[in-house]
Order: C-alpha cells, then structure tokens, then sequence
C-alpha cells in the first residue's frame, strides 16, 4: 500500500514521487507500506498550508477548537485495537504495550482538550486607579514537530495536541521508522473536523527536518529524538530565533537500598529495563544496588531476565520484541563488545538471535552486565536496547552521586521502605521525573514530562506545562480613567 502526505487538508505525494519502504522489524519479509520520500519543497508546502490555516484558527474559540480534539479522543478509543496492531507491526512493541501508547494519546488529548476550557491567564490589580491588567495565553503560529519511533502516537499527541488547543497549526515529520501510526493519527484528526492546513504531515528524513528546523515561517520547533540530533535542531534553528522545545536521550537508573521490597524492585527492573525492548528514554539501564543485598538481587534478576520470551509483538506469548532496525541492533551488539572490553561480566544474553523465529527480524537476547563501575561508557552512554549494567554502592549518598553523574537527567527511581532516604533521593536526584518504590517508567500525562541537562532545554511536555511551549504570554492593561496616568512616575495620588 502507497501512503501520502497531508498536506493544506489533502492527500498527496512527494513532489518526487519517491518513496521508501517501512517493514516490521520482527519479520521484515512483511512490508507495512511505501511512504513519501519527501523533498523541501515538501516541507515548504506544508508550512505555507500551515501558516494560511493559521490566520483562521487562530479566530476559532477555544472551547470550539477542543470539541474538535474530544471527537478525535473518541475515534481513536474506537479504534484502538486496529492502530495498536498497526504500531506493532511497524515498530515491534508488544501489543500490550502499543495498547498503552494509544491509549496515552487518548489521555492526552482527553486531558489537553479540557484546556480549551480553560487557557487560564492571569488578572491582577493596576498600580494606577481606574486601570485593568491582565495576561493572556496567545497562540504563535506555525509548530513543526519533529518525532522519534518508539512511541509513535503518543509522542505526535503530545506535541500536536497542546499546540492545536493553543490555536497554532502544524506540521509534522515523523520518523521514518513510523510514519504508520503517525498517519492514523492524523486521519483522525481530520475525520473529527481540524480544518484544512491546520494539521499538515510529511514523511520523510532529515532533509524534511532541516526545513522544518530553518523556515522562516516556522515559529516554534518541538524535538523529540537522540541528544545529538537535538542538538543539531537547537543550532539550526538558533540563527532564526525560534522557540526551541527539546527532548532528547536517557540514561536512568533505579536505586535498590538494603531494606528494599527485593521482590517488588525486581518486577520494576525487569519491566523497567526490558519493556519496549529497552528501547524507551525512560528505560531503566542502569541499576545501582546496595551491598547488602547486591548478590541476592543479581541472582534473581538474571533468572527472571533469562527467562522472558523474545519475539513478534503481535504474539500473546512474546514478553519483548525486536529492536527497531538493523542500525539499533548493530548499536546494541556493539555496546555488548564495549561492556566486555571494559571488564564488565556479561551476567545474561549478549547475542543476537537470528534463527528459527527470529530469523527475519531484528532480535536479541536480553542481556544483563554485572561488576560495571560508573565510569564504564556501559553506564554512561544511552544504548536503546536490551542492556541493563548493574552497579553496586554502599549507600544511599553513593547511589544518588552515581545516578547523577551522567550527562542525562531524564528519569530516576529509589526501591526503599526509608522515608527519609526516598525523600533524600527525590530531594537529590536533578532528573525532570522521579519514582518510589517503581521503575522509572509510567509517567502520566497530567503531569510534566521532560528532563534536565543533556535530555532537555528547560521545557516541559505533558501537563498544563505543555502550554507554555505553545502559547506566549500577552499583558494586557486597559486604562478606564480617561486621562494619560505614568506607571511608575504618577505615584503621589493615592
Ligand atoms: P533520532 O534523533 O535519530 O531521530 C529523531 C527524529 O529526528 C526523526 O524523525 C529523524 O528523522 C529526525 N532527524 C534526523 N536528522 C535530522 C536533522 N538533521 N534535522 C531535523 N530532524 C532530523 O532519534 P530516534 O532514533 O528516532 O529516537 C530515539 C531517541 O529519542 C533516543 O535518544 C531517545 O532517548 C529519544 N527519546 C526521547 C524522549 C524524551 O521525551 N526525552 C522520548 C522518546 C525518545
């Protein structure tokens, strides 16, 4: 099946006419579909369809923009099944937890229409008589999205939603990766009634992601994706004076103290480490573990790694699926020789699985380090895949000093039944997110989600924080008293 970009509310092809190809990542014999292999001109398309919406749904109330949103919110509940199957197919995510990513951004549009309600600004008294402050929230214009594949609805969701409530219009390119589940989104967004131009996708690489990042009629760049990358965007868009919102890479760790609930840390772990194939920014790979304990928990974790089903996410019995591409598994493969040069003992896994079953997609073993120290690139550099280093401590201060020194500062999270060693760590631990007694994945939409240091530039996805990435702050003040009144100068009347 040939897919189309959308484009000023129609669907088209590259001006090219090229395409490239997304296969499942567990069977790559299965081709999901040919996709635009969009050009800048493209791109250029898109955001002048955008920029033209712009001057009307700006003008749309909000509440009526949000009646919008809540129809899609219902589209996507009815058909959650289908674009699960989809996500599964295109990115290799067990079905559970694709179920999970749709469901998230129902969450998040449920959640982020409301806000069409609201939009809250601020009121306050003059300093002067017979005069009225006021700040409100504005939309700014057009929003290019630029968007990984690991969570491929969600993550559009949390972009588009927030600036589509603020009266913005859009653009977005997802990763090549997964431009499926992009586009269903997208279509029902169209079926729930966004106007033309306001929402606008293009498939595509880089080069689409230069233009997005470049265009004058760009105002605000949303990146989510690797470090590196990010970084590049941030550069690029610099010159222009773009407001830039980031979300890069991780490299979390959960802490497990002597007085753990040992069977609990390890069911967080597990899930932590391995789910979505260790393929989340939140993953859980590294884990620092007291002394005390350090030896029990190693024994059990390797049994319960070693034991987890690896194979077609659409398969009830498969706990872990593939990596997303040949490049991430070549990645994984090559951080397990660098763990082994390091002098880490490779504990479980550590190859890749290409036979039988997995003979035609992107496996491998669920692999566990032990004996890492700090300074290992093992347990410093985000691998994105299914490799956890453990690292033992003596202390919760030892813990908290190593989980911070890394370059990353997304997610954390502390196994204990101290009350004050939890509250220490939370205090501690300069991450944008951090959990008790839980992994450090599971966050919900209502709240902000975003990191510090190399994984973020100060903004905030999810939560009414989300607005603030989208909307600029007007203050308004309106003078009633008919006469010139000099904020500042004109004090003495009382
Ligand atoms: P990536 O950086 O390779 O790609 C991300 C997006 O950027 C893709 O759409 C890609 O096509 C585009 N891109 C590539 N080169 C570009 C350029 N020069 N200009 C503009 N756009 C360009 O990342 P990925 O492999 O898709 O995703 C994995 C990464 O994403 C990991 O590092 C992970 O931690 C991170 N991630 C972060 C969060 C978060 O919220 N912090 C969430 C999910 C994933």
């Amino acid at each position: 099946m040939t897919f189309n970009n959308f484009v000023g509310g129609k669907w088209l092809p590259s001006e090219s006419a090229a395409t490239f190809e997304n296969r499942n990542p567990a069977n790559t014999g299965d081709l999901i579909g040919l996709f635009p292999d969009s050009t800048a001109a493209d791109a250029e398309a898109a955001i002048a369809a955008a920029r033209r919406a712009f001057e009307s749904w700006r003008l749309v109330p909000a509440p009526k923009r949000a009646e919008i949103l809540f129809k899609a919110a219902q589209i996507i509940a009815a058909r959650k099944e289908e674009f699960a199957r989809d996500m599964t197919r295109e990115m290799g995510k067990v079905l559970d937890e694709t179920r999970g990513d749709i469901q998230e951004a129902i969450d998040m549009t449920y959640f982020l229409a409301a806000e069409g309600r609201r939009l809250h600004g601020q009121t306050a008294p003059s300093e002067l008589r017979d005069k009225f402050a006021m700040s409100i929230r504005q939309p700014i214009g057009v929003c290019s999205m630029i968007t990984p594949w690991n969570f491929p609805m969600a993550i559009p969701s949390w972009k588009i939603i927030p600036a589509l409530v603020c009266g913005n219009t859009v653009v977005l390119k997802p990763s090549e990766l997964t431009p499926l589940s992009a586009i269903n989104f997208v279509k029902v967004l169209e079926e729930a009634g966004v106007p033309a131009g306001v929402v606008n996708l293009v498939t595509g690489g880089p080069a689409v992601g230069e233009v997005l990042t470049t265009h004058p009629d760009v105002s605000v760049v949303s990146f989510t994706g690797s470090t590196a990358v990010g970084k590049l965007v941030n550069q690029n868009a610099a010159p222009f004076f773009k407001k830039v919102h980031l979300e890069m890479g991780g490299k979390n760790a959960i802490m497990i103290m002597d007085d753990a609930n040992l069977e609990l840390a390890l069911e967080g772990c597990v899930w932590g480490g391995f789910g979505t194939t260790g393929q989340r920014c939140t993953a859980a790979s590294r884990v620092i573990v007291h002394e005390q304990v350090h030896d029990r928990f190693v024994d059990a974790f390797l049994t319960r790694v070693s034991a987890l089903r690896v194979g077609d996410g659409l398969e009830t019995a498969t706990q872990m699926g593939p990596s997303i591409s040949e490049k991430q598994l070549q990645k994984v493969m090559s951080y397990v020789a660098i763990g082994r040069q390091e002098g880490a003992t490779l504990a479980c896994g550590g190859r890749s699985l290409a036979s039988g079953a997995h003979a035609n997609g992107f496996f491998h073993e669920p692999t566990v380090f032990t004996g890492v120290t700090p300074s290992m690139r093992i347990a410093r550099e985000e691998i994105f895949g299914p490799v956890v280093s453990v690292i033992k401590c003596g202390s919760v201060d030892e813990a908290v000093a190593v989980a911070n020194d890394v370059s990353y500062g997304l997610s954390c999270s502390i196994y204990t039944q101290d009350i004050n060693r939890a509250f220490t760590a939370m205090r501690d631990m300069y991450t944008g997110i951090f959990y008790v007694n839980a992994p450090t994945i599971g966050a919900e939409v209502h709240l902000p989600f975003g990191g510090t240091k190399a994984t973020g530039n100060g903004h905030r996805e999810a939560g009414i924080a989300a607005l603030d990435v989208f909307s600029e702050w007007k203050s308004i003040y309106v003078d009633f008293s008919g006469r010139l009144q000099r904020a500042q100068i004109d004090t003495a009347e009382l």
